[in-house]
């Protein structure tokens, strides 16, 4: 859909901006950004908007959502979802524990809706941190207790809403230590759906949150199970950028392989990480991915350990 406003995602703004002039805070982009919505199917609708890409269910059972942005845009979407029929969210499933992606808890929990997440990332939640997404340090504060999951897994779990099954399967250490990757099987003519949360950017390199347990060969390692259960008619969720599909997220999965494979093998001849930057791994993927600096940085003290 071209006519798409996709909203850069959050890691990317502290990135120099492209345009003259100051980029917006993240207050002026809550305030100056509307939801636009890419309908799947019917009943199964994402929403653009601040943060993380949120997938919305409503149906006879009422609404639930993956993911939930700032808590800015929850009155905003929480009007889309009035639009197209639903009512109160009844679950959240939070794809990790970054604050793009959960701080919209709070304004929810007022609401009873039930938030699902794996356990790493309700451990995520419980105490404040610093993200070091190494262009900039981002804090966030331990979520309250109303506001983390209450409803958590190790591996995976299974549950039933609207008429789909949804299987939240957890493969390992990723972008965070507690991804889940959202999969709604396919139901009557509706292909399956899958979101994987900051596992898969389509906004940029993908930022592997070490400090918080994230791993390169993790988030390549989570990519080729999801792939390998789904089929090639599969609609791909990503974290931030445009919704994708099978071909995209084997492309993903090809480009980090080599990058991986690159990096590796400098970090094996001793390299140090100015060196690495000054090889341009990432060169040939500059212009459809953008700035490198925070990926290289994480993905050679990924595999450096
Ligand atoms: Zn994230």
């Amino acid at each position: 859909m071209s006519s798409l406003k996709v909203v850069a995602p959050l890691l990317l703004l502290a990135m120099p901006s492209a345009f003259a002039g100051q980029a917006p805070t993240r207050e002026e982009q809550i305030r100056d950004t509307a939801i636009t919505v890419q309908k799947l199917s019917d009943g199964l609708n994402v929403l653009y908007g601040v943060g993380g890409n949120i997938l919305v269910s409503t149906g006879p059972q009422g609404v639930l959502t993956v993911d939930s942005q700032f808590a800015g845009m929850v009155p905003k979407y929480k009007a889309t979802i009035a639009e197209l029929g639903g009512g109160a969210i009844v679950y959240t499933i939070n794809t990790h524990g970054h604050f793009d992606h959960v701080e919209g808890n709070t304004i929810l929990a007022p609401d009873g809706t039930r938030f699902v997440a794996h356990e790493n990332a309700r451990e995520l939640m419980s105490m404040p941190r610093v993200i070091n997404l190494v262009t900039q340090q981002a804090s966030q504060p331990a979520y309250p207790e109303e506001a983390r999951p209450s409803i958590t897994y190790s591996r995976e779990m299974r549950m039933h809403f609207n008429g789909r099954q949804i299987d939240l399967v957890h493969v390992g250490p990723a972008h965070t230590a507690g991804d889940t990757a959202v999969i709604l099987r396919a139901s009557g003519s509706s292909p399956t759906v899958v979101h994987l949360g900051d596992v898969f950017n389509m906004a940029g390199y993908p930022f592997i949150d070490v400090d918080s347990g994230g791993d390169l060969n993790g988030v390549i390692n989570f990519c080729q199970t999801v792939l390998a259960q789904i089929g090639p008619d599969a609609i791909v969720i990503p974290g931030h950028g445009k919704v994708s599909g099978y071909k995209e997220l084997a492309e993903y999965v090809a480009m980090l392989t080599a990058l991986r494979d690159r990096i590796a093998a400098l970090v094996a001849s001793g390299a140090t990480l100015e060196q690495v930057i000054a090889s341009k791994p990432t060169a040939p993927w500059d212009d459809s991915r953008g700035n490198p600096a925070g990926f290289i940085n994480r993905a050679y003290t990924s595999l450096n350990r």
